[in-house]
């Protein structure tokens, strides 16, 4: 991807992420890396899944919307899991091949990003878009420009088996409240009614066990290799 052909991509990131910040465009570049490496094209439909390391509220964490951005591996797709480990990696899956690729970020790359002023705002509670540009900025050109082997750490591809169910179509109204619900995610109360988890007593009183449809038919969560 040249640098004119990224810089596109990131002005639709930043409309769409709302503030100038590093997390984008590492998350970005290491999507990308991702996908050259595994010799892949940007997801279109459902073929490939980003496993994302990191976690929620700790800095750096937006950078799964730079993945999603490069991968085409969305939220609403549900092409991209949180594994909420607190480390900056992306584990990119092929399913149609069952390969894998594991990019990391250099922790000298985040250990110099700590110290720059952008995270010492942060630091200090100002939200991002209060940040001033000249501080924003620079973080994010560096993030653009840096080279890859500055950057990433790129492991080789390993095979990785993981099919989620296919796609359903299969609808009925809860019991209840008569919204339309989608079956394998129903409970089944005490009575035998046929609910949405929201009218469920307590979601917890209705587990997956207890749903409509098992098996095969729910989305397991992708088991990560052991690192
Ligand atoms: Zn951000
Ligand atoms: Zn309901």
């Amino acid at each position: 991807m040249t640098e004119q052909e990224m810089r596109e991509w990131l002005d639709l990131g930043l409309k769409f992420h709302g503030h100038l910040c590093g997390g984008l465009p590492l998350g970005f570049r290491v999507g990308v890396a991702a996908l050259e490496k595994l010799g892949v094209a940007r997801e279109p439909d459902y073929d490939l899944a980003a496993l994302v390391e990191t976690g929620e509220n700790h800095f750096a964490g937006c950078w799964a919307d730079g993945i999603m951005l490069a991968t085409g591996c969305t939220y609403g797709k549900g092409l991209i899991y949180k594994l909420f480990w607190g480390k900056f990696a992306l584990t990119l899956i092929d399913k149609r091949t069952s390969r894998a690729i594991r990019v990391s970020v250099r922790p000298e790359v985040l250990e110099a990003a700590l110290k720059a002023p952008f995270l010492n705002q942060r630091r200090a509670g100002v939200p991002p878009s209060k940040i001033a540009e000249e501080i924003a900025r620079p973080m994010f050109e560096r993030l653009i420009t840096i080279p890859d082997d500055e950057l990433l750490v790129l492991g080789e591809p390993f095979e990785f088996a993981w099919q989620p169910p296919a796609g359903t179509f299969d609808v009925m109204r809860c019991e209840s409240c008569g919204e339309l619900t989608v079956v394998r995610h129903m409970r089944v109360g005490p009575g035998g009614q046929r609910v949405c988890v929201g009218c469920a007593q307590s979601p917890f009183d209705y587990p997956r066990e207890l749903a409509l449809t098992r098996g095969p038919e729910f989305c397991q969560w992708p088991t990560p290799p052991k690192r």
